[in-house]
């Protein structure tokens, strides 16, 4: 099975016999599920735009007229699963059996299929849509450890997976690699009050311990829109920035250690609790942001944030670009060591969160929004701070209308306006993602420039992102997916922020979709080292093959 514009093949890992199931049985009874009911989910990324191949499962039917579905514009339609469902087409999933008969078993609804659909022979179809067909569920590192000895000894590709929240096509098999859960690793080991520092299993998930902190007076130190369903283990396996990064650092500051199986099973234990350590390498820091390639992390130890007493929050509008970036080094300079996030969005953002979530924008059309949030330990200070800046802000004309929030519900209600873009995005149609790092002054020049190149073949084009860590998310949306219109954006995408000396991936990794693009962010000789770390901790090659580094020859 190939993909002409991913070229992925399936490597030479053994099949899944019964006797590895019947082990996997064995060793983690009631938690190693073959019911397609349980796989499903996990076979499929949170965009629904990347769902592995291989057997046994295979699509039949004629795919834009499903004899048991009609095509339809499902955009807003609810999955069964409470997911949106996107896609103007259905599938129909047929079990085939040693015997060849078959029986359907679900329905699904699809976003576009990267690694299908381009090989798809025209209509009638008999092509491969499922993946992976053992999901299991360990519970400690031991299990963990015992389940990747026995995959390196029987090769057997194994994919970890935290909430399935990744954006790239990482969380997902290609073909039918062992999923590898850490839903139920979710235990809270320690959390020192003195020092703020937690010691976790990776499968906690990131709105969980927030909350837990909370009743401590601590918080996490990273906040994102996937925090209901992400797991620490997959924020750190994706070095997740998100919105507090710009007052709390990267994970590469804030996890102090680490707990990682290596692929032969090996625990490596590095789960240290210290803010010093300098013996030796740090080796925790090849496995933040290394996308489940290099080991899979059972327990991360991170250090926590009080919670701030004060928090206030401006939603503002900005005429242009330019107000949008000065506004910035004014609230920078005026706010100073309260600022803790400083996001934008566009007018076509607020658009589609208005007419897809049915959300209200508090402010006067603007072409741009900011959001602007200080975090503190003494109200007054803060509000004086927020307020003369404010004033300074709207005098000088580089704001024409805003809000003020200090109380929490219109301070959540504020930040779903930013952080449920994603969210509408998908229910605008098939959406093309970019998250690009770019000096921040050039940074919406992007997303003008792709307007310009695309004219009428997309649907949207926007722009969004944490500004104040030069991060813009670029979107693109169409109303089904076409090859040409992907051509059009890649690699021209790609090649106008390597010259801008840009990251093609900000914080989102490079999973599936992108790692064939990493040239355009690093050096050959980088990509190079790369590949011998990964065949020196998995020589095998077992752990989420086909993602994050382009094969070596
Ligand atoms: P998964 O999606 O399950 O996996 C992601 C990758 O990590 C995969 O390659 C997987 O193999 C690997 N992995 C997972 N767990 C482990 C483990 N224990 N050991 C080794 N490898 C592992 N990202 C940001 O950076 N900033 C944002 O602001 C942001 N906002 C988002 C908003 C929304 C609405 C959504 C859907 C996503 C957003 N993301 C954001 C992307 C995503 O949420 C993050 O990448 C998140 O950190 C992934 O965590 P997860 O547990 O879902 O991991």
């Amino acid at each position: 099975l190939t993909s002409e514009r991913y070229r992925v093949r399936r490597l030479p890992f053994s099949r899944l016999s019964p006797q590895d199931v019947a082990f996997f049985q064995r060793l983690l009874p009631g938690r190693a599920l073959t019911e397609p009911a349980a796989l499903e989910p996990c076979n499929v990324d949170w965009l629904r735009s990347v769902r592995g191949k291989g057997p046994p499962f295979r699509t039949q039917g004629n795919v834009s007229r499903c004899p048991h579905r009609q095509p339809g514009p499902w955009a807003g339609a609810k999955h069964s699963k409470g997911r949106p469902a996107v896609k103007n087409v259905w599938f129909k999933i047929i079990k085939v059996s040693a015997s060849g008969r078959s029986a359907a078993i679900s329905h699904i609804p699809c976003h576009f299929v990267l690694s299908d659909f381009r090989d798809m022979p025209p209509a009638p179809l008999a092509f491969v849509a499922g993946s992976s067909t053992l999901l299991l569920k360990p519970q400690t590192t031991a299990e963990v450890s015992q389940v990747l000895r026995y995959c390196s000894e029987r090769n057997l590709a194994v994919n970890p997976q935290g909430g399935n929240t990744g954006l790239v096509g990482g969380s997902v098999p290609v073909f039918d690699e062992i999923i590898l859960s850490t839903v139920l690793m979710n235990r809270i080991i320690s959390f020192d009050t003195v020092s703020g520092i937690l010691v976790c299993q990776a499968g906690c998930i990131l709105e969980r311990l927030n909350e837990y902190l909370e009743q401590q007076g601590f918080i996490m130190p990273l906040d994102l829109g996937a925090k209901g369903s992400c797991h620490i283990g997959g924020n750190v396996a994706t070095n997740a920035g998100g919105l507090r990064l710009l007052r709390y650092g990267s994970l590469r500051g804030t996890v102090l250690g680490l707990e990682v199986v290596l692929a032969d099973g090996t625990v490596l234990d590095c789960l240290a609790s210290l803010r010093k350590d300098n013996t030796g390498y740090d080796l925790k820091q090849l496995f933040i942001g290394s996308e489940g390639t290099l080991g899979v992390i059972t327990a991360v130890s991170i250090l926590c944030p009080q919670k701030p007493k004060a928090v206030n929050l401006a939603f503002l509008g900005c005429q242009n670009f330019s107000q949008v970036l000065e506004t910035f080094t004014t609230c920078r300079a005026m706010l100073g060591e309260i600022l803790s996030a400083y996001e934008f969005m566009d007018e076509k953002c607020m658009e589609l969160v208005e007419k897809h979530l049915k959300l209200s924008c508090p402010v006067r059309d603007s072409h741009f929004y900011v959001l602007i949030e200080t975090s503190g330990s003494n109200s007054t200070h803060d509000e004086e701070k927020l307020n003369s800046f404010l004033e300074q802000a709207m005098t000088s004309g580089l704001v024409t209308d805003g809000t003020v929030a200090t109380d929490d519900k219109k301070i959540k209600m504020l930040w779903s306006l930013r952080e449920r873009i994603t969210e509408a995005l998908t229910h605008d149609g098939c959406v093309y993602k970019y998250d690009i790092s770019l000096p921040v002054g050039k940074l919406y020049d992007l997303v003008t420039d792709m307007r310009a190149r695309l004219g009428q073949s997309a649907k949207n084009v926007v722009g969004y992102g944490h500004l104040g860590d030069g991060n813009l998310h670029l979107n693109i949306t169409a109303e089904s997916y076409s090859h040409s219109l992907l051509d059009a954006i890649e690699p021209f995408v790609y090649e106008w922020t390597a010259r801008y000396n840009g990251s093609i991936s900000a914080e989102h990794g490079l999973g599936f979709k992108k790692k064939q693009f990493i040239q355009y962010s690093k050096p050959s000789e980088a990509i190079f080292l790369m590949q011998r770390f990964k065949a020196m901790l998995d020589p095998k090659g077992i752990l989420n093959p086909y993602k994050t580094l382009p094969s070596s020859s």
